[in-house]
Order: structure tokens, then C-alpha cells, then sequence
């Protein structure tokens, strides 16, 4: 804490995903053999029709500054894959394009949260959702689950924490760091207690949308009485492997849009010019064309939870989509493992940085104290490798 620094700064929690990538980098280059199953990261290269097309926009000298909301013809793309992949319709007004979907999401927390406006959070949440409301002079509010629950709400529970305060409810689907998925019918019950509070606004994190291992993606958009009042976000970090290229966007209610487009003229000017090029080749190519990475994540979560199901104290649920696994590691609380005493996850995590060169994120950084997430967008033979580690460190 410097006093010379703002107190929104002072305030603010240092990214715990990032925090842990960094700490790995660090190690790594002090010479360990860390495996890194921190950073929610895919470990694939680019696809070529991405990759063809930013070459294309630098050799069609591509340079200037786009139009703060992303490129015309970006936004026809973002609307033909909502009508394709969602059977959302969006108006091109409706569309902004931000510097990766972190930036939609802080985007929407300014220009929604006045001083002490609620923000419910379903906990596990991802992690920069809290922070990014508290910046904005919003207030977090978690709603509790568990694995019991599969880590999702229930209508009771959202009613039950909805106040005259309460502005906006963020979650995502696939959810980072549980994998679970809303079913429509599961959306269709909140959205039922939701249409008894018109004034709160739906932030529907669909990010990991393409990395579903068990069924159809459903938004809580496509229900015509929550449409008005859901604003979808979603980029190609996580489908398209693109993390690097920054882009994200939201399908919105106009005035909302509006207001992001405002916000983001005063503080970055749009987005990439050549990153927006190669998102339009992205996003016009049919998700059949990413389907070898689902294929190969859901391949990766079959042999994690294989391994881990072997190791004592570690209780998983079965992540439907994205591309973690949620463990409750509580058993391990309290005991003392290769002479380090564990009374947190942020112990246990710390503990397995140590004593297996394994990074992984605390559960405390996504609003549940008992678990820690560890993320398979890795090799196979490092999700072997580090899981071995893992067992072994917690055998000491
Ligand atoms: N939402 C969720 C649920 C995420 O896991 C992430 C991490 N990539 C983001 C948003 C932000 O993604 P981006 O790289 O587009 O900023
Ligand atoms: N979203 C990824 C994660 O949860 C990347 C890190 C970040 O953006 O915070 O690991």
C-alpha cells in the first residue's frame, strides 16, 4: 500500500490468475521445472485462417484507428455468429467490440454502478468480476454454492439475495473456475424470479460458450422477456486460442451499448486494428473448425479427473465446459504436509508451488475458500507429470 496512490488502487486486489502466472514465469526463469496449470490459457497455436488474416490486414496496410466500437464489417461478423451460433439478433448498434472481454466487463461496471449499487456474484465466480465491480463503487455480493450443488445457484437462492440495491448479476456458462453449465431450464427458473426485478441488468459471461463437452450452449438472452435487459459478452481468447490478441465484445441493449462505446472513446479508442481483422476470419469460420480443440480439452478432462480421483482429499465435480477442474481440497486443512501447515487453499496452492512445481489458483480468489482451481489447458504429458507431483507432495 502507498498512500501516494489512489485508494481505488490501493484497494484493488492484484489479479489472482495473473499473480500465479507471474510468480511460475518467475521460477522458471530462476531455472525450476515449473508446469504452469494456473492461467486459463489453451496451449494450441493460432488457427491458419486467423493467423492468414491478420497477415493479409498488415500487408493491406491496415494501420489507423478503427471506429471506437470495432470495424463495420467486424460487427456484421459478431451478428451473423450470434444468429448462427445462438439465434440471437442484434442490431449493429447493439455491438462493441472492447480489448478482450476483461475490457467489455469493466466497460459495463462503469458505465452501470453508481456508489453502492449491488452486483450478485453465484460463487466460484471468475475472479476479476469482483474487483472490477468494486472499482466502479459496486458492491460484491456472492451467493454461496457448493459441489454438492454442482456449484450452481438455485432460483431460491438468487431471490434471496436481491435487494432494492441489488443492479446487476454477472455470471458465466461454462463457468471459469467450476465448468458448470446452466441448462436452459435451469436459466429459464432464474430468469423467472428475474422478471419479478425488471430494473436488474443480466451480464451473461459466454466466453467459454464453444468448450462444451455435454450439450447445447443456452444464454439467457434467447429468452424474449430477459433480452431487453442481458448483455451478453463473449470474445475469442478461449475458442479461437487468440488470449494474446485482446479481443472481445458484447451483443447488448442499444442504450448500453452506447454508453460502453462513450466509456471506451475516453480510454483506449477501440480496439486492435489487426487483431479486429483476424477476429472477422475467426468468427465467420463454422465452430467445426475449433472442434479438435474441444476435442482435445475434453480428452484432457477425462484423464485429470481420472488422476485426480486417485489422490485422497480431492473432490471434483464434473466440469461440463471450459477448461478447468474445481477441486475441494478442505480435507487437507488443518494437517501439516512435507513440515508446511495447510489451513487455506491459498496454503495448499502455495504448498504445491513449492513442493511439486505445480502452479495452480486458490479457490479464496473466485469467492470459495475450499477449493483451488487447477486449469487443463495444458499438454497431456504435463497434466500427467503435474498431477503425479501433486500426489506425491501430498503423500509427504
Ligand atoms: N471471462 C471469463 C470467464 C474468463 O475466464 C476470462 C479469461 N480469459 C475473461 C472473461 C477475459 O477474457 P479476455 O481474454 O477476452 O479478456
Ligand atoms: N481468464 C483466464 C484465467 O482465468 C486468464 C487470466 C485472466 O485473464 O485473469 O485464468
Amino acid at each position: 500500500m502507498n498512500p501516494k496512490l489512489s485508494d481505488r488502487i490501493n484497494n484493488m486486489a492484484t489479479s489472482a490468475t495473473l499473480a500465479m502466472a507471474a510468480k511460475a514465469r518467475e521460477l522458471r526463469e530462476a531455472g525450476k521445472d515449473i508446469i504452469g496449470l494456473s492461467l486459463g490459457e489453451p496451449d494450441f497455436t493460432i488457427p491458419d485462417f486467423v493467423k492468414q488474416a491478420a497477415i493479409q490486414a498488415v500487408e493491406n496496410d491496415y494501420h489507423s484507428y478503427t471506429p471506437v466500437d470495432g470495424y463495420g464489417d467486424l460487427k456484421q461478423a459478431i451478428i451473423t455468429k450470434f444468429k448462427r451460433d445462438n439465434d440471437l439478433v442484434y442490431q449493429p448498434a447493439q455491438i462493441v467490440v472492447s480489448t478482450g472481454a476483461k475490457q467489455s466487463l469493466y466497460n459495463l461496471a462503469q458505465v452501470l454502478l453508481n456508489e453502492g449499487d449491488e452486483v450478485l456474484l453465484p460463487a466460484p465466480y471468475w475472479v476479476s468480476y469482483s474487483d472490477i465491480s468494486k472499482v466502479a463503487g459496486g458492491i460484491p455480493k456472492e451467493i454461496k454454492t457448493t459441489i454438492e450443488t454442482d456449484f450452481k445457484i438455485t432460483p431460491g437462492e438468487l431471490e434471496r439475495a436481491i435487494t432494492s440495491r441489488t443492479k446487476m448479476i454477472i455470471y458465466s456458462s461454462p463457468c471459469n473456475p467450476s465448468g458448470s453449465v446452466y441448462s436452459k431450464k435451469e436459466l429459464r427458473a432464474l430468469a423467472d424470479v428475474l422478471v419479478r426485478y425488471p430494473d436488474i441488468i443480466v451480464v451473461s459471461d459466454e466466453i467459454y460458450e464453444h468448450i462444451n463437452f455435454s450439450g447445447k450452449h443456452s444464454s439467457m438472452a434467447g429468452f424474449e422477456d430477459m433480452y431487453d435487459r442481458t448483455v451478453v459478452v463473449n470474445g475469442v481468447s478461449k475458442a479461437y486460442s487468440m488470449t494474446g490478441w485482446r479481443i472481445g465484445y458484447i451483443g447488448a441493449p442499444e442504450w448500453i451499448a452506447r454508453a460502453c462505446n462513450k466509456m471506451q472513446g475516453q480510454v483506449t479508442s477501440g480496439a486492435n486494428c489487426i487483431a479486429q481483422r483476424a477476429t472477422i476470419s475467426a468468427l465467420e469460420n463454422p465452430p467445426s473448425k475449433i472442434q479438435y480443440m474441444v476435442d482435445a480439452f475434453k480428452a484432457r478432462r477425462k484423464i485429470i479427473l481420472n488422476l485426480l480421483s486417485e489422490i485422497p482429499g480431492f473432490k471434483t465435480n464434473e466440469p461440463e465446459g471450459a477448461f478447468y477442474v474445481f477441486p475441494d481440497i478442505s480435507y487437507y486443512f488443518g494437517k501439516t504436509l512435507g513440515g508446511t501447515h495447510i489451513n487455506t487453499a491459498s496454503d495448499f496452492s502455495l504448498y504445491l508451488l513449492e513442493a511439486a512445481n505445480v502452479a495452480t489458483v486458490t479457490g479464496e480468489a473466485f469467492g470459495d475458500p475450499n477449493c483451488i482451481r487447477i486449469s487443463y489447458a495444458a499438454s497431456e504429458e504435463d497434466i500427467r507429470e503435474a498431477i503425479q507431483r501433486i500426489k506425491a507432495a501430498v503423500s509427504a
